[in-house]
This record gives C-alpha cells, structure tokens and sequence, in this order.
C-alpha cells in the first residue's frame, strides 16, 4: 500500500511505534519484525483490521517484515474455509505476508521436544487428575491453589507418560501435561498451567499425526522465538499471560527472544466482535452467513460494499491505546462516507417508485438528458438518461397534505427533476384504498437542464427516472445489527434490531447502473452509497446499501422518526 491509497496520510505515532523506534535506534533489533497470529475458527472483523493495520502497518513503516501466522493449535474448532478467508480478508485489507505464511502446526515437533525438555528439566509433569478436580485445585483470585498429587512424578514416568499421550494410548482429557511453576502464585496463569492436552482429533494440516495439542500459551512465545518476531504485540487480555510467555522463553533453548507488548482491542457501539457471538449469529441464521452485510466481518463490510481504505482510514484514526475504550459506530460511518463521497460515480435510482404522468409531454417521445458522473471529478465524465412521459419519483418525495416545511412535491407545487425539467403537481391518483398510486404533472419545455427562463425558483431538486428506460432491482437497506449501543455479548439475542434488513423488491435503476459489473460502491444521489450485490442474476440485481448519506443512526437504530 501506497501513502496515495489512504486518505488520511500522516502516520500516527502510538506507544508502541515508540518502543519500535528506540529499539531500533538503540540497534537492540537490525530490522523489526511482527507477525499477526489469526486463529482459524471464523472469519476476520473489524477488531482484527486494526491489530492487522498495526502488525503490518509498523513492519512497513520501520522497513520490516509481519507474517501471518495462523494460531491453528485447536483442530476441533478451526477450518480450512476459515483458513481460506482470513487469508482472502487480510489481501484484500492491502497488506502481503509474502513468504511470510506461517503455521504454530509447522513447529508442533519442535513444540514437543521442548515439551520434552521442561519434563528433564524437572518443569513440566503429567497430570492424571479429572478436569473438574484440576479446577478445584486452582483455586481462586483470592485462594492460592493446591499442588496436584501427581506433580511429584519422576522424569522417567513423565516422560513414558507423556510419550504414551503422543503416541494415542489414552482417552480425550484423561491426562494433560503442565508446567511445574508455582500452584500459589497471585496470577492464576502461573499455577501450573496446561501445555498439552490429549484430543484424538484430526487437524487441517497434521492429519491424524498427532493425538495431543499444545495450548495457546504453550505455542505462541516460541513460535515468536522461531520466527524471531521482535515485537509480539497483541490485546490487553494477554497481559496476564506475559509472565508464562516470558517464563517459558526463559526456561527453553529459544533461538530468539521476543517481547510480548499489549494494546488496546477495539470495541465499537451496536457492535459486537467476539467470535464466538459471531459464531453463534451464523449458525443460529440471526444473519446469512459470514459475509452477511450486516456483519462486522471483514467479508461482510466488503460485500457491503465498504472499500478497504475506508477500512485502514479508520483504524488510524481510533490509533492505537493502552486502556480499552468502545468507538462510536458514527466514526466507521464517517471514514466509509469520506473515501466513498471522493470515489463514488453518483446515479439515479429510486428505491420507493411512485409513477407520474408528464400530461402535456408528447406520447411516445423520448429525449436524453446529460448527467454529470462526479460533480467534483469532471475527468469522471457525463452520461446520458432518458426522459419521457412516464416516470418514477420517490414516494417520500410527495405529500398530498404536506406540512409547513415540505418543499418537495404536493398537489399544486412545482419542483426541479434533476438535469431535466422543472414539474408542476396537478393531481394525485387514487386506489381504493385511498392510496396515492400515479401523480398527474405538467412540465415547462423551458426549463431545460434545471433552469427557468424568467428566473423563478424552486424549492426542491429530485431524482427520477424514466418508467420505461430504467430497470427493476431490489434493493438492501442495511441497519445497525444491533439495537443496543453496547449488546450484551451473553445474551445477544435479545440485543438484535429487528429492522436491521429492509428489502425494497420493487425499485429503479438507471440503466449506467445495471451495466456496471463493478464490485465499486455508487452514490444513489439524496440516498446513499450502493454496490452490488453477489446475488444479482442476469433478470434480478441486487444492490446493498453501504451507507447512507446523512447520519441517520439514531433512526436507523428504531429510535424515534
Ligand atoms: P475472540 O473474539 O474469541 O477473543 P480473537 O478475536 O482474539 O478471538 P484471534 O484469532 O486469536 O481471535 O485474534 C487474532 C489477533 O487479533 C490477536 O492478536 C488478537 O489480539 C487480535 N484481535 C482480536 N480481536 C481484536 C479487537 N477487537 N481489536 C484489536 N485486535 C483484536
Ligand atoms: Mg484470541
């Protein structure tokens, strides 16, 4: 990525680009490396955007290198699909790896021979007590735990045992291996923690080689030593982890040794980013996959039509914190409505289509109206629409009875039609149900292009399009997932907006619409941003809602209008 692909262009310095550069200016590193440690058990969203922006981001600001490293030490729960889109996800984002890819599977033998070496060294045992009894036996934040009656096993039983766990001998959970470190140590991660468990599972990429894993916290630090990652920098959560990943890098023959630096994870208004509630609005249909729209998945931004720089804006716009903090949804909103009001072609699309009748524009003629594509680009050139005697306006852009503010169109008033013509209101069709279904107008030959001759104003320009030179669509409108500003992750359920999809199956598009096979958001000019969507076939486009123009949110999110 280029400094020419983000707007905003000044690199903001943060804690941790502050380490980076006295580290590299006191020559404690030649070069900085990171790496961004995805585990493949969903898709990437928004939060990991912003921990991908600074992995890579700091390795090209300071002429490192970043790997992608995929975390894959939980078979049961990890797939190749994911693997797939994260991979996908984080390309698309704008960052490369190179031949940077890698696996903590690529060192599962290294792993267990250094497994091997803590049982020598007298720092690791075989524990056969039940999970529940291993719980009870932690203790609590303020209980020390209690040592485990098989900590005292010798070498040469721990290493037959645990041998025997490799080689399969024995059931899912009925042993694990730990390290012997302190069962009375204030941080709970340090009472003894598990670095092996048995699982008689199959992995994506070790097959059925190995019937134990190492654990988290067992992999990453000296996956980081073999990579010589410099600068391991990951959430707050793991701060409480920083002494055992330290311990096990000073307790093992690591080739390196990196520093584990935390930040901030982002947290975002009417969202929710937790894989595991991501997880569960997948496979509880709450949404339609996880490229749904309205998901804050990388996958579902994009397909909302959310282009990856608007992405990159904001996450350096939030920068990067040492406390965590929730960001405003309006702050997305903003960066994706920047990049997009600066790219977007505007067109013309009516997505609630009320028919009017130009009474005394000649049956059957048709005329073309010049139609600038960027009012801010003129290199973004024009295009033609048709105008004619039957056309589509807004619905909302009518009121038989406006109120006193209502400048558009009403029974009697004259408006501007965008590029074409101005219109005067002459009567309103009915149905039975008292429903207006056709407006009578009259226009002013004139006017042509939007101006009257003899001066007079008017109050409202609209969009339109021609009834028989525009095309039917359907058309997404996407509203916060969410109804709550901060849902409750435990019970998200309850949480969820019920007008978070609305689907117009009746609106219009012009014509230049339907012909763009671009995956580029447009503006849909007085609506917002759109893009199309995958599900548009030959006779039925589809067309999602990126954004809207304005800053609706509070609507949106059902409260009061
Ligand atoms: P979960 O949502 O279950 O906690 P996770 O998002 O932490 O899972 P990982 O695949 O382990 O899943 O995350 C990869 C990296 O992305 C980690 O380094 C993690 O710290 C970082 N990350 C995850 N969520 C966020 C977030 N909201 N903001 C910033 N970074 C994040
Ligand atoms: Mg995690």
């Amino acid at each position: 990525m280029t400094a020419a692909e983000t707007t905003t262009t000044e690199t903001r310095r943060d804690f941790i680009r502050d380490i980076v550069a006295a580290d590299l200016a006191a020559k404690r590193h030649e070069t900085v490396v990171t790496r961004f440690p995805p585990e493949p058990n969903g898709y990437l969203h928004i939060g990991h955007a912003k921990s991908i922006a600074l992995n890579f981001g700091i390795a090209e600001e300071f002429g490192g290198r970043c790997h992608l490293r995929f975390d894959d030490t939980n078979p049961t729960k990890e797939e190749q699909e994911y693997i797939d889109a994260i991979e996908r996800d984080v390309r698309w984002l704008g960052f490369d790896w190179g031949k940077h890819l890698y696996h903590a599977s690529d060192y599962f033998e290294q792993l267990y021979e250094w497994a091997e070496h803590l049982i020598r060294t007298g720092k690791a045992y075989v524990d056969d007590q039940t999970p529940e009894q291993m719980r009870i036996n932690r203790g609590t934040l303020t209980e020390p735990g209690k040592n485990s009656p098989f900590r005292d096993r010798s070498v040469e039983e721990n290493l037959d045992l645990f041998r025997r766990m490799r080689a399969g001998e024995f059931k899912n959970g009925a042993r694990v291996l730990r390290a012997k470190i302190d069962m009375a140590a204030g941080n709970i991660n340090l009472r003894d923690p598990t670095l092996y468990r048995i699982l008689n599972a199959p992995h994506p990429r070790t097959g059925t080689k190995w019937h134990i894993y190492p654990s988290y916290d067992f992999a990453h630090g000296q996956s980081d030593a073999i990579e010589g990652i410099t600068h391991s920098i990951c959430t707050l959560e793991f701060e409480d982890h920083r002494p055992l990943y330290d311990w096990f890098l000073e307790n093992l023959p690591v080739p390196a040794r990196p520093r584990q630096y935390e930040f901030a994870r982002l947290n975002i208004t009417y969202t929710v980013l937790s894989k595991r509630v991501l997880t569960e609005l997948v496979r509880g249909g709450h949404v339609a996959g996880w490229d749904d729209p309205r998901m804050p998945t990388i996958a579902g931004l994009r397909r909302r039509g959310v282009p990856p720089v608007a992405i990159r804006d904001f996450v350096k716009r939030i920068g990067v914190a040492k406390a965590n903090s929730v960001v405003d949804a309006a702050m997305f909103d903003y960066s994706v409505r920047e990049v997009l009001n600066k790219t977007a072609l505007r067109r013309m699309a009516v997505l609630r289509p009320l028919k009017v009748v130009i009474e005394n524009y000649p049956e059957g003629q048709v005329e073309e109206i010049e139609a600038v594509n960027h009012p801010d680009d003129p290199t973004a050139g024009t295009r033609r629409i048709a105008f004619g005697r039957e056309l589509y306006i807004e619905r909302d852009d009518f009121m038989e009875n406006p109120p006193k503010k209502f400048f558009r169109l009403s029974p009697g008033t004259e408006v501007r039609l965008r590029y074409a013509y101005f219109i005067r209101c002459t009567d309103a069709i009915k149905n039975a149900a008292g429903e207006v279904v056709e407006l009578r107008c009259t226009y002013d030959p004139a006017t042509r292009g939007g101006n009257a001759p003899d001066g007079r104003k008017v109050k409202a320009t609209m969009h339109w399009l021609s009834a028989a030179q525009s095309v039917p669509a359907e058309i997404r409108i996407y509203n916060p997932l969410f109804a709550k500003p901060n849902p409750d992750a435990a019970n998200f359920a309850a949480d969820l907006n019920p007008q978070s999809l609305e689907i117009l199956k009746d609106a219009r598009i012009e014509p230049a619409i339907a012909a763009a096979n671009s995956n580029d958001a447009m503006q849909f000019e007085r609506q917002g941003y759109f893009v199309r969507d995958p599900d548009s076939t030959a006779d039925r486009l589809v067309f999602n809602r990126t954004i809207g123009l304005r800053d609706t949110f509070a609507k949106e999110v059902g409260g009061k209008g």
